[in-house]
């Protein structure tokens, strides 16, 4: 893409004050600075900045190559596989410090180990055999590893507003793609044609969602129709990314808008292909109330400053067909424990092709949906050590939520809270509390008598 000059916003006509940046950040910005290289602060931690967020990490660029960045800076471990990124170690936050690279950004290839781990001269070798940039016949980006110049650097980045630079040597603002006006306007639009950008990389698209969803702002146009022309692309990704997408998407605050985004676009069916067949299905005769509202306790979760965790959300999310899928196999005989290990296998291995959720996660989904039925006992055996399990407080939160969705289950949410928070003395027990378990001791075994 050819692009005219840059548009350059000089300090005071924009509201990015040195402050606002984390120390660490000024300083490895000076550092570079001062050793004569150009060093920018860039992606979204100037467009939060300027609309007035705090950013969730300082990402810095350079013309320094990553062992000139090595050499300048003493904490600094090269990372990545191809394209070299130096992280830069302080006490409590890790700075990245990227050499301006060209085209477009690739996703890492699994197989092959990270170049950081390679000795010198073989990575050179690699370096020098592999292709510059390479596309499959689809036009999808595997490998790319050019240093480029800022305005390439700048141009291959996924939308306009993620597009801005600052500049530490004047303290302006250095747009080359139209990112400030859009940033204005609150929309997100790809750099380029979005056809072209998100067949390079389809998780562009749910990056569309999740920073206009989190944002406020509308998808431009063309970029929201070739969204929902691409959408079913996106399960070319590969899974665990898409399950790394998928938790930033949901756990961002914002529940209700990225879903009804990813609904409209075709995203959703594309990525839970069973669930939204389901859904479709289900809201036949009257309208699923339910993600809709486990997706809005999500995001009071967030807002009272309340870790949600993977399986939480997951939980939440698919309870309702989970539960469904658990009755099935209840009906044609299994126990109830049991319909639960199968439902939830099922629907992993449902996931498997597009969304792939870690085994560890899965297990504790079980678990949490395996608790409910365990919560019905008050207390039941065992009481305590169920209570001090791990996965107790997403299992009791699953509780409140399906309890005052069904309207059903107040007393037992209502014990289990008392249960969790107040001491409990032994003097002071009475049925509701668990019997502490008397000690047996082992009889001794007699010797056999003499025959
Ligand atoms: P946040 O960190 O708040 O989620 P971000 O914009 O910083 O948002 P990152 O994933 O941290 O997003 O990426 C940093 C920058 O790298 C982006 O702002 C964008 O310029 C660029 N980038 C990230 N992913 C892509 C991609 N898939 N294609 C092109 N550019 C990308
Ligand atoms: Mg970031």
């Amino acid at each position: 893409m050819k692009t005219a000059n840059p548009l350059i916003v000089p300090r005071s006509e924009h509201p990015i004050s040195r402050r606002w940046l984390s120390p660490n950040a000024v300083k490895v910005l000076y550092r570079l600075k001062d050793n004569g290289f150009i060093a920018y602060l860039v992606g979204g931690g100037v467009r939060d900045l300027l609309l007035g967020r705090e950013p969730k990490d300082f990402d810095i660029v350079t013309d320094a190559t990553p062992a000139q960045i090595k050499r300048i800076f003493r904490n600094c471990r090269l990372i990545g596989r191809r394209f070299r990124l130096a992280h830069l170690h302080f006490h409590d936050e890790i700075i990245e410090v990227a050499t301006f690279r060209s085209a477009v950004q690739d996703e890492p290839s699994e197989e092959e180990p990270p170049v950081a781990d390679l000795p010198e001269r073989e990575t050179d070798q690699r370096r020098a055999r592999a292709p510059k940039l390479l596309k499959n016949e689809e036009g999808m980006v595997l490998r790319d590893n050019i240093f480029g110049t800022p305005e390439e650097d700048a141009i291959r980045r996924d939308f306009t507003v993620n597009a801005l630079s600052y500049n530490i040597a004047d303290f302006s603002i250095i747009d080359y793609v139209g990112g400030m006006a859009d940033l204005e306007q609150g929309v997100m639009r790809t750099i380029g044609d979005p056809v072209v950008r998100f067949t390079e990389d389809p998780v562009r698209m749910l990056r569309a969602v999740r920073f206009a969803a989190m944002l406020g702002f509308t998808v431009e146009e063309t970029t929201w129709r070739a969204t929902c022309e691409l959408s079913a692309t996106i399960a070319k990704a590969s899974p665990p990314r898409l399950y790394e997408e998928v938790l930033k998407l949901f756990l961002l605050g914002a529940g209700e808008r990225t879903y009804q985004l990813l609904r409209q676009s075709g995203l959703f069916a594309a990525l839970f292909p069973h669930f939204s067949a389901w859904l479709d299905r289900e809201s036949d005769g009257f309208p699923h109330t339910w993600v809709g509202q486990a997706l809005d306790r999500v995001d009071t979760l967030i807002r009272e400053g309340k870790k949600v965790s993977p399986q939480l959300l997951f939980a939440l999310l698919f309870g309702q067909y989970l539960r469904e899928k658990g009755a099935g196999f209840r009906e044609s005989g299994a126990p109830p424990q049991q319909a639960v290990n199968m439902a939830v296998a099922e629907f992993m291995g449902e996931l498997v092709p597009t969304v792939f959720v870690p085994n560890r996660v899965g297990i504790q989904i079980r678990d949490i949906l395996a608790s409910q039925h365990r919560f019905q006992k008050m207390p039941g055996r065992h009481a305590e050590t169920f209570a001090e399990r791990g996965g107790f407080g997403d299992a009791l939160e699953y509780l409140r939520f399906s309890s005052a969705f069904y309207g059903d289950g107040e007393k037992c949410v209502a014990f289990w809270e008392r249960f969790t928070s107040e001491p409990r003395m032994p003097e002071e027990e009475g049925d509701a509390t668990p019997q502490r378990r008397k000690r047996r001791r082992r009889r001794k075994k007699r010797p056999a008598p003499p025959a």
